[in-house]
């Protein structure tokens, strides 16, 4: 087989506001590992990593604030025609495009690239990926694949992008997606991508923290999340595997914060978490390095034991998923009650955690949810001394929440999704109006002060 090459690239974020809350383009790490094994030469454009050493030549880039996260560098752009309405500056964050058509040309230059793979997260955050495909189409024209969750979200939108579009969760349907499309013959391969493989960091010149996946999959069903059915049964990465990770990755780049982006880190956490918390603690990673979990973990399933062993292996960050109280938390998916959040901060307390290290996640704006549920639920938060942050609900497409709203007529299930991004839906959207929703920032922010008392 003719030698290859690819080149993979993270793409803008374009929104009204955006922050680097610990953002790496995880599973494109891993398509890089894969496509290593198979014998294709790869090379990584992460457009958002606000430690590029590359960037300070070309903007001014904002310092870390806590632990590697900060602000992105941005630039001012015209708003999409959808958002045209909405009273605030539309902004690309991330390499300016300056640097990003210099390294392509660099590589065009060089003249070996065949083909270029684009990723994608959020859906509301398209054009951002569009205009990364439009510019690598200008300055290499090479055919381009495009994945990732908006990609599998929205087939036909995405095929707007003039990319090839490849809509698998599972990794191990693109080595043939390739040969079909591209014409490729890379060889079959047992190789399990997420068990076997690690995500590719060597390929980045510098990093500010290192983000790592030890499980996949979760096998809760909250409504207004589409997570659990990206996979059909949860995968648990060997711990030496999990170990080795940590100790290659974080001394490559001399980094200290380990941020572990798990959706249920705590299922079979005695077979699994707690044996990484253990071997963390014998290695004495704790004694040089920070973890962080702030994918919102389950309340429920928290244990004294595990609690005094994220204590002991110097956790930094704790987020629990809360989301609201009042009958919505059944009718969502019943993940988590009251009492479990109660109980789980009380655990956290007793092995030393504040609330500097433990915080709720609360959903604002849920339908049906009433302002009072959210100021509860920020009470609750309050009252066990543990902090909290509002995040507001973006209906996601396909979401059992989603279909509700649609057959319900509170959506026509026909909008552009960048109308659905969360902070402008109060614009529009006939939920919560914009005056609740700032309310109840006024309130969380008055009832944080009280945290200091703990
Ligand atoms: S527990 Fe978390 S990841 Fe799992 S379905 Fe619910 S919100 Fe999604």
């Amino acid at each position: 087989m003719k030698n290859r090459k690819i080149l993979l690239v993270n793409p803008w974020i374009e929104d009204f506001a955006a922050y680097d809350y610990w953002l790496k383009p995880v599973g494109l790490l891993y398509v890089a590992s894969l496509l290593k094994h198979l014998g294709v030469e790869v090379e990584l454009l992460d457009l958002m990593n606000r430690h590029n050493l590359e960037l300070r030549a070309y903007t001014k880039v904002p310092s870390d604030k806590y632990y590697g996260t900060g602000k992105f560098p941005y630039t001012e752009i015209k708003k999409p025609d959808a958002l045209i309405f909405i009273p605030r500056r539309y902004k690309r964050y991330g390499m300016p495009e300056a640097l990003f058509r210099d390294k392509l040309r660099k590589i065009r230059e060089d003249g070996n690239i065949d083909a270029a793979f684009v990723t994608s997260t959020l859906t509301y955050w398209y054009p951002g990926y569009f205009d990364t495909i439009r510019i690598i189409k200008e300055e290499l024209g090479v055919p381009i694949v495009f994945g990732g969750f908006f990609v599998r979200n929205q087939p036909r939108l995405a095929m707007k992008s003039g990319a090839h579009i490849f809509t698998k969760t599972d990794l191990s349907y693109l080595p043939t997606y390739l040969n079909n499309v591209l014409g490729w013959e890379l060889p079959s391969t047992n190789v399990d991508w997420f068990l076997d493989l690690s995500p590719a960091y060597e390929l980045y010149d510098n990093i500010g923290y290192l983000v790592l996946i030890t499980t996949l999959g979760c096998p809760y069903n909250c409504t207004y999340c589409i997570a659990h059915r990206n996979w059909e049964r949860m995968k648990f990465k060997p711990v030496e595997k999990v170990i080795e990770e940590i100790e290659r990755f974080s001394q490559m780049y001399q980094i200290k914060d380990i941020v572990f982006f798990d959706d249920a880190i705590l299922i079979n956490a005695q077979n699994h978490f707690k044996i990484i918390l253990k071997e963390i603690i014998a290695r004495g990673l704790n004694r040089k390095l920070r973890f962080h979990l702030p994918n919102g973990i389950h309340a429920k399933l928290l244990t004294q034991e595990i609690s005094d062993l994220l204590y002991e292996a110097n956790f930094k960050t704790i987020k629990l998923g809360y989301e609201t109280t009042g009958k919505l938390q059944q009718t969502t998916g019943g993940k988590v009650r009251d009492e479990d959040l109660i109980k789980a901060a009380e655990i956290l307390r007793k092995s030393g955690f504040t609330h500097r290290e433990v915080s709720a996640y609360i959903m604002v704006n849920l339908p049906e949810q009433k302002e009072e549920d959210v100021k509860s639920a920020i009470d609750v938060c309050a009252s066990v001394g543990i902090d909290f942050s509002l995040n507001e609900f973006t209906p996601i497409i396909g979401t059992d929440m989603w279909i509700d709203l649609v057959n319900k007529g509170s959506l026509s299930g026909l909008e552009d999704p960048v109308t659905l991004n969360n902070s402008i839906l109060p614009y529009w959207w006939k939920n919560m109006s914009f005056n609740q929703v700032q309310n109840l920032k006024e309130y969380a922010r008055i009832k944080k002060r009280t945290l200091e008392a703990y």
